[in-house]
C-alpha cells in the first residue's frame, strides 16, 4: 500500500481540482471520455463515504468547443465571453455525468474579493457546507467574466487551495497532465525525475526548475507548489497526480500509479 493511498483512504473531506489539460484532448476540444472516467471515480470516492468539492477549469476550452470561433483572439473581452459560454457547457457536462448516479451538482463562481471579505467568506462556507451535507457536489470556478487582472485569483490551483482552507478539507488533490513534481520540466527533459514526497517546500523550490507550462494551463507547476504552501500551512496535505491517465484516482489509491504528495505541517 502506498502513502498516497493511505492519505486518500484516511481523508473524509476532499477538494479535487481538475485542470484544463485533464478535460481536453490533444486538439483542445473537451475530452468527454476522460471527463466520464473522472466523474465515475469521484462517485466511487463518494461511495467510500467521502465528501467532495470540485474546482474545475476548462470553461475556455468548452467555450471554443461550443461556438468554434474566437480561440485566436487575445482580446480580454472575447476571452471572458468564451468563458461565459463555456461555463454553461462545462456545468451541463458535469450535471449529466453526475446525474447518471442520481447526484446533483451546484455551481459557485468566486473571485478574490469573495475570500478577502469576512461576510462573503461566511456565506461561501455556509453554502458549501449545506450543499455537501445534502449530498450535492459543489463545482467551483473563478468568476472569469467579472475578474479583471488586478482582482483575479488568476489560477484554479490557488482557488482550490483557498477553498480547501475555507472548507477545512482533509486533503486537496490537483489533477494535471503530469505525474507530479519533477526536478525539471518533464516535457523538455527526458531524464527528469519524479519527486514523490515533499516535506520542505522552500527547499523544493530551490532544487527544481519549474519554468514552462502547457498550452491551455494558466498556472504551470509554480502555482501548484504555491497551492501546496497555502494548504500545508493549515495542515492539509496536497496530492498532485496525472489526470490525463485513465483511472488515475483508483490507481493512486491502489498504489499502482505514482504522484507527488506534499505533507501538511
Ligand atoms: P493545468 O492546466 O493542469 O493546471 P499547467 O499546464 O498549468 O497544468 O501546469 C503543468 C505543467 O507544468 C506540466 O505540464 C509541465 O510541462 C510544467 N512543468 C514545468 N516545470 C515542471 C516540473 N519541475 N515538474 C512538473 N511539471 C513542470
Amino acid at each position: 500500500m502506498s502513502a498516497v493511498g493511505d492519505i486518500i483512504r484516511n481523508s473524509r473531506k476532499i477538494v479535487v481540482k481538475i485542470g484544463s489539460q485533464t478535460l481536453s484532448d490533444d486538439h483542445g476540444a473537451v475530452n468527454e471520455a476522460a471527463m466520464h472516467n473522472i466523474v465515475e471515480q469521484l462517485h466511487e470516492l463518494m461511495n467510500m463515504g467521502k465528501q467532495l468539492i470540485i474546482v474545475s477549469s476548462g470553461a475556455g476550452i468548452c467555450g471554443v468547443g461550443a461556438i468554434n470561433k474566437w480561440h485566436r483572439k487575445e482580446d480580454i473581452n472575447y476571452k471572458q465571453a468564451l468563458c461565459a459560454i463555456g461555463q454553461v457547457e462545462l456545468m451541463m457536462a458535469y450535471k449529466e455525468l453526475f446525474g447518471e448516479y442520481g447526484v446533483h451538482v451546484g455551481q459557485m463562481l468566486l473571485s478574490r474579493d469573495d475570500f478577502g471579505d469576512h461576510m462573503r467568506n461566511l456565506h461561501i462556507r455556509n453554502t458549501l457546507f449545506t450543499l455537501v451535507d445534502e449530498g450535492v457536489v459543489p463545482i467551483i470556478n473563478e468568476n472569469d467574466s467579472v475578474s479583471v487582472e488586478e482582482i483575479k485569483i488568476g489560477d484554479n490551483d490557488t482557488l482550490s487551495a483557498l477553498t480547501a482552507n475555507l472548507w477545512g478539507a482533509d486533503l486537496l488533490i490537483i489533477l494535471s497532465d503530469i505525474d507530479g513534481i519533477y526536478d525539471k520540466n518533464p516535457k523538455d527533459n527526458k531524464d527528469a525525475e519524479l519527486i514523490e514526497e515533499v516535506y520542505d517546500i522552500d527547499g523544493l523550490m530551490l532544487e527544481i526548475d519549474s519554468t514552462g507550462k502547457s498550452r491551455f494551463g494558466t498556472g504551470g507547476v509554480v502555482t501548484k507548489i504555491t497551492a501546496a504552501e497555502k494548504v500545508t500551512e493549515y495542515g492539509i496535505p496536497l496530492i498532485l497526480a496525472n489526470g490525463t491517465k485513465p483511472d488515475i484516482l483508483r490507481k493512486i489509491v491502489a498504489g499502482t500509479e505514482k504522484a507527488t504528495i506534499f505533507y501538511g505541517k
